[in-house]
């Protein structure tokens, strides 16, 4: 579709094309790794007490308060901290900000299909190198000349974790580009990278509240990274939008921030469950890959992978399948409570063999 209304490169726009969000009721949704606890009940108390005659002010424009609590919860400084709508807007102003060079930007051919979207929209040329035949992320390819590097560590949708030393040597062999590392999901069983912000000016790490914090629908994502880096951000979204980030948003924000039981609690029973269901799917005769999220990738030499997610959803289970060359047989399955994946597995059980 074309319009003539529409700026030009609005044509060669290929946008990103999030997972369903059913209407459907009764359905048990595994599709885009949202929590299945809910956020903590101190984040609805403070979004509460945040929904007053004080919404008539616009916030902040710098979500100060969030922002320390991001920085104060990490043991960093204000300037290191980048707040945003969601990590995706942060991800976005990244690539407009620090990604956008000559040479192209790198990153893995199995990724978090973002990726070349925000190449598309800010017009960044990438080069996108394959994960080795097991889906584990090589960093030799990535020691060229480049336009910045962007890693998702854990991976989505494979969940497969990077060593932070690896990461490392990939921040040591790209000094003269931006290594963005985005964490959307290191709660879950990873080590982050934000303990080498202090040594490596070239280190971007993007985090999210959305999946541990179980806050996806608040949309708060935030960078952490060195002042120069930070700054640059920051020009973006003042050149884009001066009050991303919601009074409510800043509100639940910090409230999740601060609590850390709730947390630990939640992201414990999520890594548990996890245990749980590939157990059950190796018994089965799934091969599922090593997952540190709060997902697994799990393919089964008996089924397709559509025909599989096709199946599931007549049984009102909703997982996620990519279309796409060298994981079409796999699905991407969340890990909910530990109910809804003993629903799941008895799901399976019920499928014709
Ligand atoms: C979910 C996800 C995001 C986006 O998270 P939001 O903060 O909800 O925008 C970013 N990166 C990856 C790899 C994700 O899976």
């Amino acid at each position: 579709m074309t319009d003539r209304y529409w700026s030009s490169f609005v044509n060669e726009l290929a946008p990103y094309v999030p997972g369903e969000q059913p209407v459907e009721r009764g359905l048990i949704k595994l599709n885009t790794n949202e929590n299945p606890y809910g956020p903590s009940p101190a984040v609805l108390a403070a979004i509460k007490a945040a929904a007053s005659s004080e919404l008539r002010l616009y916030p902040p424009p710098g979500s100060d308060a969030l922002k320390q609590a991001v920085a104060d919860y990490y043991g960093l400084s204000a300037d290191q901290v980048f707040v945003g709508n969601g990590s995706d807007e942060v991800l976005a102003h990244t690539f407009n900000a620090l990604l956008r060079h000559s040479r192209p930007v790198l990153f893995a051919d199995i990724t978090y299909s973002f990726y070349p979207v925000y190449c598309g929209l800010y017009g960044i040329e990438y080069h996108t190198i394959p994960l080795d035949s097991a889906l584990r992320l090589d960093i030799e390819p990535y020691f060229c000349a480049n336009g910045g590097v962007v890693v998702a560590n854990p991976n989505a949708p494979t969940g497969r974790f990077l060593e932070l030393s690896e990461i490392e040597r990939l921040l040591i062999a790209n000094r003269d580009s931006v290594v963005v590392v985005d964490e959307a999901y290191i709660d879950f069983g990873g080590e982050s990278a934000i303990s080498l912000i202090d040594d490596y000016d070239n280190l971007l790490v993007v985090q999210t509240l959305s999946k541990s914090r179980s806050l996806a629908g608040l949309r708060v994502g935030f960078a952490l990274g060195h002042p120069h880096l930070v700054e640059a951000l920051n020009r973006v979204k003042n050149s884009f939008n001066s009050y991303p980030v919601s009074q409510l948003a800043v509100a639940g924000g910090v409230a999740a921030l601060q609590d850390e039981d709730y947390f630990q609690y939640t992201r414990q029973a999520v890594m548990e469950t996890r245990e749980f269901l590939t157990t059950e799917l190796e018994t089965r005769g799934f091969d599922v890959m090593p997952s540190v999220a709060n997902f697994v990738f799990a393919r089964h030499e008996r089924f397709e992978g559509a025909a599989l997610t096709a199946a599931l959803r007549r049984e009102k289970m909703v997982v996620r399948h990519f279309q796409r060359p060298r994981i079409s047989e796999y699905l991407r399955i969340t890990v909910g409570t530990q109910e809804q994946m003993a629903q799941f597995i008895d799901a399976l059980d019920r499928l014709p063999a």
